[in-house]
């Protein structure tokens, strides 16, 4: 089948509002890229319960804020279809059907699953949805055929897993699912003000794209630099210092960042002159995106619109896909494919009249 544009796919959880993170590890190749591809943008609510299932009341407020960072940021809703993952079930439906092409030592192997047990102490007492959640990624990827994943260094093991399950799929049954490829961002991982791991919206060490100057003022002062380093007077290192690599994501005088750098290694230049100067670029880079929220604030009619129109555009694309699969699969079974039964399953009130 003939395809215009090639298409992404690519999305996030609505479990806080988004930070420079995201930003630089996807956000950003979004934008550059929705003239050029089809985009699907996924707000990941299902997945989010895999791990917070105990306050589902947080996502539809996250949901909103994820939308609102999109729009600050430049994606268009005219150019992608940002849509909701749980109102789309023929992804739940594939993952159930991919679930029996994975087995679990697979899954316990993941090197992402791993680490977010660890952090999330699931050790011991695993939920069976948060072990399974690549899976549903393969099906949030596969139900729309992407072809390019912009995401964080931290997925790209989901990608690999996404290919792994396509590659069995195809050859089990018929070729219909297409292998994707993941697209990190300039900087596929950056680390959060703690120094400790990744930047992450649910540990707290995150600087938002909706932080007020003041705010990021305080968390870059609080920020860990070279613990190495007692006295400004000491040579510090810059490798490995989050602090450092905030400039190099975020600040565009390049000459400056040199110089601090070259400065900071010969203990000539003291923490808080290398933060000041990080908050200066900081709020340059968060100026432009912190107006264009301003425009969205309050209004949660617009959002949901946007969502709407969204889920509705990305859930005629899955059933088409559903379609294929099931063809695929042999389980496209011909009795239900009447239209009068169909009709008739949508409105379950009418089942015990005649279709023959
Ligand atoms: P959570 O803590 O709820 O898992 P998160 O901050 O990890 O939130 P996700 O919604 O899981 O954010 O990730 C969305 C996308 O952003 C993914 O593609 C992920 O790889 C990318 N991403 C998240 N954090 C970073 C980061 N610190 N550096 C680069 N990319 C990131
Ligand atoms: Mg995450």
């Amino acid at each position: 089948m003939g395809r215009g544009k090639k298409r992404i796919l690519t999305g996030d959880r609505p479990t806080g509002r988004l930070h420079l993170g995201h930003y630089v590890g996807s956000l950003q190749n979004r934008v550059k890229l929705q003239d050029d591809y089809e985009t699907f943008i996924l707000i990941a609510d299902a997945q989010a319960l895999t791990d917070h299932f105990e306050h589902p009341e947080i996502l539809l407020k996250n949901i909103r804020e994820v939308t609102r960072d999109y729009l600050s940021v430049g994606i268009s809703p005219e150019k992608c279809t940002i849509f909701v993952q749980s109102m789309i079930p023929e992804i739940a439906e594939l993952a159930v059907f991919y679930l029996n092409l994975v087995t679990v030592a697979r899954l316990q192997r993941n090197p992402t699953v791993k680490d977010e047990m660890k952090q999330k102490g699931f050790e011991g007492n695993l939920p069976t949805g948060f072990l399974v959640y690549p899976v549903h990624q393969a099906a949030d990827i596969t139900a729309f055929k992407a072809d390019l994943v912009p995401v964080g260094k931290d997925q790209l093991p989901m990608i690999e897993q996404t290919n792994e399950i396509v590659r069995r799929f195809n050859s089990l049954y018929k070729k219909v699912l297409i292998e994707p490829e993941g697209l990190v961002g300039d900087v596929s991982r950056l680390p959060g003000t703690d120094g400790q791991g990744k930047m992450s919206k649910s540990i707290g060490n995150a600087i938002y794209l909706s932080d007020d100057e003041k705010t990021v003022q305080k968390k870059v002062m609080s920020m860990y630099t070279d613990p190495t380093r007692l006295r400004a007077s000491d040579p510090g290192h810059v490798e490995g210092n989050p602090v450092f690599t905030y400039h190099d994501a975020f600040n565009p005088d390049k000459d400056e960042v040199a110089d601090l750098k070259e400065r900071y290694r010969q203990g000539k230049v003291g923490d808080v002159e290398v933060k000041k100067k990080l908050i200066v670029a900081l709020n340059l880079f968060l100026g432009p995106i912190r107006e264009r929220r301003v425009e969205y604030m309050g209004d949660d009619q617009r959002i949901d619109e946007i969502l709407i129109a969204g889920t509705q555009e990305a859930r005629s694309v899955a059933r088409e896909t559903m379609d294929q699969v099931r063809s695929a699969m042999q389980i496209d079974y011909p009795f239900f494919k009447k239209k009068s039964v169909k009709e008739a399953l949508k409105s379950p009130n009418r089942l015990n009249q005649s279709f023959f």
